[in-house]
């Protein structure tokens, strides 16, 4: 029997548009598609084709892919589509583990929502007061962004209210597992109407997720996209060393490759700790992020590794999860991890978009057996190669590109990055092209700018006035920051 030749395609494939689709497919305004259009998304990533025709379709969603596979869109543009805009009431909440992840989601989304006009969007976080934020709120938002504490803590007063909310979204909520919001996950769901819409977003798919969207989500459809780095864009290398000539290796990996930025994997805290100290004892400007930190500091640590004003991040994996970090020459391994998955998720940091990374990991005898399964999880040979042959490849002192001011005032004082960037390229004299990010905090700016005119722009800059105001700036040196253990016993003197 041959097929008709009028059988229509198959609907449900045809329905779903693949990664590399153009936005238009989608049943999106003419503003939002111009407003992508502007913001250079032309195209969705695997993970925003394979969801939003479910999330747009109004259905229940777990969605598992990779950090920086574009989940924020894939999320914020279903809830921004289904927002009145004419109603003054939260419609879309989104929970996210971290303050830091919740400010990335809120800019993401103001971004997206800019097509539209007045959408407002606002941020309920720990660390900044809560007065403020009730005043906010009573002034009216359509969507809320923030930490599971802090919504608690708003619905419990009774300045948050959530009855008139159509999507929830859960974002990373493996990490707000591993945090210990479970429970608050569930009274904050328990506050928004039963007809809503739950989108619920992961980088892995632990047995809690299950457990969660068993609790929180109806009928959920279900989306994974394994990870498949473009391999040839990662070149993944293994180094065998003894335990006791790690953290030098790291520093002989960084001489021999000279990658402007690395983040370096720790298993541990301390390992943290003291690599940084074995990489600023040989010139390097090394920082470290992990969960002792201050938020402030947190803050400083990222913003100077984004802007390329420090070389070396050394993280630990919770502390590094979610981050959006772009241009990553390398990623390194100090001590292999024994998940298979987590190595995938650490590599999948560099040789990203139309760049090249480098992977390298170092492997003690007794890690072996957790090379083995990452290969066999691979499904590639490791490319061993000897310490012995990592030389120097240059007498230059490896030093950042860049160097971070720092200015006192912020968003609070009204401060927008076009007043910084005029006020150096204007009347200072300096080519934009010398200038680098601009980030504005709540009551700090910060200006990544060529390290070898930093001091001459802090001069001039403490020269002249900024928005009429005469300005107090200084170079952060990442180097003479001090170590969290020295920092507690100064506090507690
Ligand atoms: P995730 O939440 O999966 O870690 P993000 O939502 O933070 O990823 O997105 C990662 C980066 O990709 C962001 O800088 C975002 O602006 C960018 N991005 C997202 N979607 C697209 C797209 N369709 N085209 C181009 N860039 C995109
Ligand atoms: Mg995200």
């Amino acid at each position: 029997m041959t097929a008709h030749p009028n059988t229509p395609p198959d609907a449900s494939s045809a329905d779903i548009p693949t990664a590399g689709a153009p936005f238009d497919q989608l049943p999106l305004a003419p503003a939002m598609l111009a407003n992508l259009r502007q913001l250079g998304y032309l195209n969705m990533t695997p993970i925003q084709a394979a969801s939003l025709p479910i999330a747009l379709a109004g259905h229940d969603l777990i969605a598992q892919a990779k950090t920086g596979s574009g989940k924020t869109a894939a999320f914020g543009l279903a809830l921004l589509t289904h927002l009145n805009v004419r109603y003054f009431a939260v419609q879309a909440l989104v929970l996210c583990p971290t303050r830091e992840l919740a400010d990335q989601v809120a800019q993401e989304l103001r971004r997206l929502a800019r097509g539209e006009d007045n959408i407002k969007i606002l941020s309920l976080v720990g660390g900044s007061t809560l007065r403020p934020q009730m005043a906010s709120l009573e002034h009216g938002a359509h969507v809320v962004v923030g930490t599971p504490g802090r919504i608690m803590d708003h619905l419990q007063r009774g300045s948050l209210n959530l009855d008139a909310l159509n999507t929830l979204v859960l974002d990373e909520a493996d990490r707000m597992l591993d945090m210990g919001f479970y429970d608050d996950i569930g009274f904050i769901a328990r506050e928004c109407p039963g007809t809503r819409q739950t989108l619920l977003f992961s980088a892995t798919y632990p047995e809690g997720i299950a457990e969660l969207s068993r609790r929180l989500l109806r009928q959920p459809q279900e989306v994974k996209l394994l990870e498949q780095h473009e391999h040839d864009k990662i070149r993944q290398r293994f180094y065998e060393v003894s335990h006791d000539d790690r953290l030098q290796a790291v520093a002989r990996l960084l001489k021999h490759y000279r990658p402007v930025s690395t983040l370096a994997f720790c298993n541990t805290r301390q390992q943290c700790r003291d690599l940084v100290q074995v990489l600023r004892e040989q010139g390097f400007h090394a920082l470290a992020l992990h969960g002792e930190l201050e938020q402030r500091e947190r803050d400083q640590v990222l913003i100077q590794f984004a802007n390329r004003s420090c070389s070396v991040l050394v993280a630990t994996d919770v502390a590094a999860r979610g981050l959006d970090i772009a241009q990553l020459e390398a990623v390194i391994n100090v001590d292999v991890t024994p998940d298979p998955e987590v190595y995938v998720h650490r590599i999948g940091r560099t040789g990203r978009a139309d760049q090249e990374g480098w992977a390298l990991s170092l492997a003690s005898p007794s890690q072996m057996r957790r090379v083995a399964n990452i290969v066999k999880e691979l499904g590639t040979e490791p490319e061993w190669h000897p310490l012995s042959e990592l030389e120097a490849t240059s007498d230059e002192p490896m030093l950042p590109p860049m160097a971070t001011l720092q200015i006192l005032g912020g968003r609070k004082e009204k401060t927008r990055p076009g007043d910084v960037l005029g006020a150096l390229t204007g009347e200072a004299g300096f080519a934009s092209a010398q200038i680098g990010k601009i980030t504005v905090t709540e009551s700090t700016t910060y200006v990544a700018v060529e390290r070898g005119i930093a001091h001459d722009v802090q001069r001039r800059l403490a020269a002249g006035k900024l928005k009429g105001k005469s300005v107090k700036v200084r170079i952060l040196d990442v180097n003479a920051e001090s170590e969290p253990r020295e920092r507690a016993a100064r506090r507690n003197r």
